[in-house]
């Protein structure tokens, strides 16, 4: 099964970062909040379909593009003779459809079939492209518990809480052998997505009026540093001072792209590690150095 994993989107990630060092407008925080139900709910999912486990090739969260038209696909399941297409949706509450429109408590919301045949018929414009004989099927997964849809039709492109693992067990039976082809097809698709464009920095910050200091990653409140670790005297976490610093690094970087990273900039933004000695020590053995003594910054190391 090749799978590419699934990794925080980065707009998520700098609205995290954010959300606990400044007070963000409302509506980057509602935004926030939306991006970080909508990834748990990815995450959900894929730990479903890995724990099937099938013979299946899996990609996830592809930015595609076909005749200029750009489309979003959450998961691509490629099977032997099948394409499932699946878009994860993380609606919580009660929702009713009335003539073929979508609501939730009297607010009409977009068709999420809609979105779904959308990207349903250039997928499939995109493999004949392609040159993929494979058939395309698309669903509509909603994977919160809590979430209930009156008058839904009985349409079987989407699946419920409660069908959901039924589904991928009936999938799993489905004969599956894979070969080259699959595997190109695969790389295609990668290679053809769209890189996003970063998250349009509408919101500006500015570094010093951020909070400093190392931000928990279970319960984003702030750490100290006691000992040789570092501890988040919130709900207990402890991390290794080498690896708070390393990922502190890339949480400047992903803020502050055009700031140097250097060890006093790293210190200054970490708060809680007194030694530059120890700062030094992690950035010189896993970031590349460029320049001499006072100009002297760090970079990422190209990985091969
Ligand atoms: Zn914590």
């Amino acid at each position: 099964m090749f799978y590419k994993l699934l990794c925080e989107p980065a707009d998520l990630s700098l609205l995290k970062s954010l959300n606990s060092r400044m007070n963000l407008p409302l509506k980057e925080k509602q935004n926030f909040l939306n991006l970080k139900k909508g990834y748990e709910g990815e995450q959900l999912f894929a730990s479903m379909l890995e724990n099937q486990s099938g013979n299946w090739i899996v990609l996830h969260d592809l930015l595609l593009e076909c005749s200029n038209n750009q489309f979003q696909i959450d998961f691509l399941l490629l099977s032997q003779k099948t394409v499932y297409l699946f878009e994860v949706k993380t609606f919580e509450g009660d929702y009713y459809i009335e003539n073929d429109n979508w609501y939730i408590a009297s607010t009409e919301i977009k068709d999420p079939l809609l979105q779904l045949k959308r990207s349903k018929s250039l997928l499939r414009r995109l493999l004949q492209e392609l040159g993929s004989t494979l058939v395309v099927e698309a669903y509509l997964v909603f994977v919160n518990p809590e979430f209930t849809l009156y008058q839904a039709p009985r349409n079987q492109s989407i699946i419920f809480p409660t069908q959901l693992n039924r589904f991928l067990q009936k999938l799993k039976l489905i004969p599956c052998t894979l070969n080259q082809k699959h595997t190109a097809l695969a790389e295609k698709l990668v290679e053809r997505r769209l890189h996003k464009s970063q998250y349009e920095r509408v919101l500006t910050y500015e570094y010093d009026h951020l909070e400093k200091g190392i931000v928990c990653t279970s319960c984003e409140a702030f750490m100290s540093l006691e000992g040789n670790e570092i501890i988040c005297g919130s709900c207990g976490c402890k991390e290794d001072v080498d690896s708070a610093i390393i990922r502190n690094v890339s949480e400047f970087n992903l803020l502050f792209p055009d700031m140097r990273i250097t060890t006093n900039h790293i210190q200054d933004w970490c708060q809680v590690i007194p030694s530059k000695k120890t700062i030094r020590r992690v950035l010189m053995r896993d970031f590349v150095r460029l320049g001499h003594g006072k100009s002297s910054h760090f970079v990422y190391a190209i990985k091969k």
